[in-house]
């Protein structure tokens, strides 16, 4: 009797979950639109909306149907009815993103402070938190969470940084940034959460490599929707793979590594650390800038053919860089199909869609997708 009783409540919840995710994902549907797509009856879709919009996430927002009867009511999410915050945190910036619950952006901000580990950088951070509310007019209550994307390699519990070298922040814990931030909060991988924003801006990418070319080189293994994160959360750690046996001195204490050629910083250095303003001076025939492109493009060839060779999977290019190579994909193919063994094309390279605040949006992400699990 109690199985039978848990098995009608597990159906019940799953007709609540698909009736809310088929609306997430439309702009307005009748129940009858909704009866028809989930093969439910009436009385149980209209059950369903009325729980829905007692929560506050479902409202009418229309009608439908022909005069001569009754137009029927449409019904959507209320896309801000929870809303998640997402931070970037980098050597001299912070970003603050917003996110719906459809994953959209509806707020992003990029200010220049430097990183330090001190009571007045994580206030700064919880000021911020707040200026994106009141720009938003968003109450404590919608807030699910704020995700906070870092430079390092973050515990499974994402509490602590236990790897953070290039901010010198190892051991600082997600505590101490949420001190002024009263939500539930988080720390994220920035590769890991920039490749998660990636698969839920194009749903048709389920598996994965994102390897993101920032002022650091970081890499994201997702498999089926989900970031495969290693034995000891370091994996995809596609920058500190060598490229050049004895070659420029990392960070990490190696030499030759990925991280040391691939860095936007090896291009933006020409320009103050401007990136935009380095593919400005190379879309403008500049001869220094197209010679820096052209060795660049050899090591990003050589090392998108190294994961692919891993791999066998689509491969996502993200990042600063990432972001500016949408013109010179042809090139970026070429050059990389002329070393792989097996095939003749690189259908497999994808620009990314995230082209700005990829890992701010992907750390709010994080709250959203746990919600919409929840609901
Ligand atoms: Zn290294």
């Amino acid at each position: 009797m109690a199985t039978k009783k848990t098995a009608n409540m597990e159906i019940q919840k799953k007709n609540h979950t698909n009736v809310f995710q088929l609306l997430r994902k439309s702009d307005g549907l009748t129940k009858q639109n909704i009866v028809n797509t989930l093969q439910l009856c009436l009385p149980t879709v209209t059950q369903n909306i009325n729980a829905l919009c007692e929560q506050g996430l479902v409202t009418e927002c229309g009608t439908e149907g022909n005069t001569g009867g009754r137009r029927a009511k449409t019904y959507g999410i209320v896309k801000d009815a929870k809303v998640a915050i997402g931070l970037d945190i980098t050597r001299n910036h912070v970003s603050t993103v917003a996110v719906d619950l459809t994953g959209s952006v509806i707020y992003q901000e990029n200010t220049r402070r430097k990183f330090e580990k001190s009571d007045a950088y994580y206030r700064y951070l919880g000021k911020m938190v707040r200026k994106c509310m009141t720009a938003l007019q968003l109450p404590d209550e919608k807030i699910l969470g704020v995700g906070i994307g870092v430079p390092g390699l973050v515990t499974a519990d994402n509490q602590t940084v236990f790897y953070g070298e290039i901010l010198h922040f190892t051991g600082s814990t997600c505590a101490e940034f949420s001190t002024y931030i009263p939500f539930p909060t988080a720390l994220m991988n920035d590769a890991n959460a920039a490749g998660f924003a990636e698969t839920w801006a194009d749903p048709d990418i389920k598996t994965a490599f994102y390897l993101m070319l920032s002022n650091n080189v970081g890499g994201s293994v997702i498999i089926n929707g989900q970031t495969y994160t290693g034995s000891h959360y370091r994996s995809g750690e596609v920058g500190h793979i060598c490229i050049e046996r004895g070659g420029r001195r990392c960070y990490c204490g190696q030499q030759g590594c990925v991280a040391r050629y691939l860095a936007a910083t090896e291009l933006s250095n020409m320009t103050d650390g401007r990136i935009a303003d380095y593919f400005a001076l190379l879309q403008s025939g500049d001869g220094q800038a197209a010679e820096r492109f052209d060795t660049y493009l050899d090591n990003l060839a050589f090392t998108v053919n190294t994961l692919y060779m891993l791999f066998d999977c689509p491969i996502i290019l993200g990042g600063y860089v990432g972001a500016h190579l949408f013109p010179y994909m042809d090139e970026i193919k070429l050059r990389t199909q002329r070393l792989n063994s097996f095939e003749s094309d690189a259908e497999y390279l994808h620009e990314c869609l995230y082209r700005t605040e990829a890992i701010a949006a992907g750390s709010a992400l994080h709250f959203i997708s746990r919600y919409l699990e929840s609901i």
